[in-house]
């Protein structure tokens, strides 16, 4: 590991403040700050901690600050805002107590704040406080785990650190682990920072260079140590397998999506080929695995990850190998809560099923709610998966006991840390077709707000900013490359469940003028687009079994043909065909299939040129002409886009046609 410190970088940080009337200490307390949040062998979403004082000892009114990291706060980004500030004397006033319970300390954090519209003060703030150095660096470095998690950590670290490092031993965060911390440095004073067994490593100085460079400095002992004396094992072949790894993942999602009142709760399974994960089944080292690298990761990914070999079984054997897998998982997890649970009354019970599972010869599937959790529990994973692996290969792997795991994993200072959003359709993937067409990304964009994760394809290259979205280009007459995206998608997310069959191609002209070649075309992307993306899904679907919802842009010329569209028409009338076909043949898997009817909104369809012609043609002006129906209004892409919704959200409605066109009654079902 090298110091990232750049003195052209820190100046220029310092000016940047000095304009804001930010002091220069503040103002290199964020750059390293950021310097070891952007290292992810050091500090991965929200981890770690660091921290200033400022001591105003000619000035008897202001008070001693101590400025701390918010819990939760990424450090890679952090600023201002991102460091609370609290009244230092009164902080250490706390020490005069023995115990002191989470409620309290936190009580006391808050009362203590200088302005209380900051962040919460970091759960380690009272060991920042007790400490006297200026700055305080704290990570878990993955290196610096492989030792301190070693069985006799102890003396391995007092070999390495000599007496620069103090040692700690294993105490749960909070109150006790910061009198604990300051008892041990006040007997040796001199030393540049503490090894907390078990946990990770604190660094100090007086300067903020001083502090960083310290941490990378004995992180560099660590890693050196580990080169020094891991064995290398020869490298195992990998047996590949016959099964995809997006089929695999959507088998892990069949099995832990959860049935609820009306539909499923649906999860996002994300896949990294990660094959050193193959090490863990060398002398099955992976049933030793008990804990987490530290305690800090433990609210992320569980205790422990779900580990398959599937080397020998038949393919055929495999779904009912995987849902056997996590029942046991499962089983045991709800074992080890029911023991546990008197520590901590009003703990309630998380999702049983594992947060990663580790797949010999495939690498890593991480589960989340949404693919935000999903992607976090995967850097954690293959961060703490590599530091596990280090352990072992040094010499051995021994977490803190399953009871500190516990106390860990529903410590409500850490619950806290995780923000939940209870959005309609969290954790449904969603398919748009033609998404970025103006009908395309106003539904693309309604579904993305109602917590979907939401992948968007297109024949043209995506030129605006998709927010979070995923695009893939894709010509949807290509069947190939449609069965590219559906496998891409299974190996990003675990599955699919909502398809919204949108792209369209129309062109104008008589029957008379139309030859099989344009009604070829027509019909390629306005039918048979339509009907294999569907095949393809419902494949999906049916392996996954927890139902889906398939949507189509049918237009209205299926119902009130308009002049000179007659190429378009005659497919979309057969689309309207297939959406009811495709409903009769697969409700009874729960799979259905709805389309929308819209009429008169401006996109790539209708542009601006033909709404010109068209308006004139009628002698009436643009506006009138859009708002040529029963209701006068103007119908808009975010309409149809809510048309979508309305369908996907609809669990008992199949083989429906919902009308968005402001009022027609030419076009109107009967
Ligand atoms: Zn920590």
């Amino acid at each position: 590991m090298i110091s990232q410190w750049n003195n052209t970088e820190a100046r220029n940080l310092v000016k940047h403040y000095e304009k804001l009337g930010i002091s220069k200490d503040i103002a290199l307390r964020i750059y390293t700050s950021r310097l070891l949040g952007n290292d992810s062998k050091l500090v991965l979403h929200g981890g770690g901690n660091t921290s200033l004082k400022i001591l105003n000892t000619n000035n008897k009114k202001n008070k001693n600050i101590l400025l701390v990291k918010g819990s939760g706060k990424d450090m890679a980004k952090i600023d201002l805002d991102g460091f609370p500030s609290l009244e230092l004397d009164n902080l250490l006033s706390l020490r005069r107590f023995n115990k002191m319970n989470d409620f309290q300390m936190v009580n006391y954090f808050k009362k203590f704040m200088v302005d209380t519209t900051y962040p919460n003060a970091s759960v380690e703030t009272l060991l920042h406080a007790f400490l006297p150095h200026k700055y305080i660096d704290h990570t878990h470095s993955s290196a610096i785990l492989s030792l301190v998690n070693q069985q006799n950590n102890y003396s391995i670290c007092k070999k390495i650190f000599d007496n620069k490092l103090a040692i700690v031993p294993y105490v749960m965060p909070g109150f006790d682990l910061s009198k604990k911390a300051i008892e041990i440095f006040e007997k040796n004073p001199n030393v540049e920072g503490l090894i907390l067994l078990n946990h990770g490593i604190f660094t100090f100085g007086n300067t903020a260079k001083e502090s960083y460079l310290r941490m990378i400095k004995y992180v560099n002992l660590a890693e050196k140590e580990l080169k020094k004396n891991i064995k290398q094992r020869k490298n195992i072949k990998i047996k590949k397998s016959k099964i995809e790894a997006g089929t695999l993942a959507n088998i892990f999602r069949k099995h832990l999506c959860v049935k609820t009142n009306e539909d499923f709760k649906r999860k996002i399974i994300y896949y990294n080929k990660e094959l050193f994960v193959n090490d863990f089944f060398y002398k099955n080292n992976y049933s030793k695995i008990k804990g987490p690298a530290t305690p800090d990761h433990v609210i992320r990914i569980k205790h422990k990850p779900l580990f398959i070999d599937l080397e020998n079984r038949k393919i055929n054997n495999i779904d009912k190998f995987i849902f056997k897998k996590i029942n046991l998982y499962k089983k045991n997890y709800i074992t080890y809560f029911n023991r546990y649970k008197k520590l901590n009354k009003s703990a309630k019970m998380h999702d049983p099923n594992p947060k990663l599972i580790v797949v010999k010869n495939f690498g890593i599937f991480s589960t989340g709610d949404d693919f935000k959790e999903a992607k976090i529990a995967m850097d954690l994973g293959i961060n703490s998966l590599n530091s596990i692996n280090d352990s072992f290969k040094y010499n051995n792997f021994k977490s803190i006991n399953e009871r500190n795991v516990f106390l860990m994993e529903y410590w409500p200072l850490e619950l806290a840390k995780i923000k939940n959003n209870d959005l309609s359709l969290k954790g449904n993937i969603v398919l748009i077709t033609g998404g970025l067409g103006t009908i395309g990304l106003a539904t693309a964009n309604k579904f993305k707000n109602e917590g979907c994760e939401v992948i968007i394809i297109d024949k043209i290259d995506s030129k605006v900013h998709l927010n979070d979205m995923t695009y893939y280009k894709c010509d949807i007459s290509k069947q190939n490359q449609i069965n590219q995206v559906l496998s891409k998608i299974l190996s990003k997310y675990g599955g699919i469940d909502i398809v919204i069959s949108n792209a369209g191609y129309a062109l104008q002209k008589s029957l008379l003028d139309i030859n099989k070649n344009i009604l070829d075309r027509s019909f390629a992307v306005n039918f048979f687009a339509h009907h294999f993306l569907t095949q393809k899904t419902v494949e999906i679907l049916k392996n996954q079994s927890i139902g889906g919802s398939i949507l189509y842009n049918i237009s209205k010329q299926a119902i009130n043909p308009g002049k000179n569209f007659g190429s378009y028409g005659l497919p979309k009338a057969a689309l309207m065909f297939l959406m009811k076909q495709y409903a009769l043949e697969f409700g009874k898997n729960g799979i259905r299939f709805n389309g929308v009817n819209a009429d008169r909104i401006k996109s790539g369809l209708l542009t601006d040129e033909i709404i010109k012609k068209r308006a004139k043609s009628r002698g009436i002006d643009i506006n009138t002409y859009m708002k040529g129906n029963l209701l006068k209004k103007e119908v808009k892409p975010e309409d149809v886009a809510k048309a979508f919704f309305a369908l996907a959200v609809s669990f008992k409605t199949t083989a429906c046609i919902l009308t968005v066109d402001g009022g027609n009654i030419e076009a109107s079902l009967r």
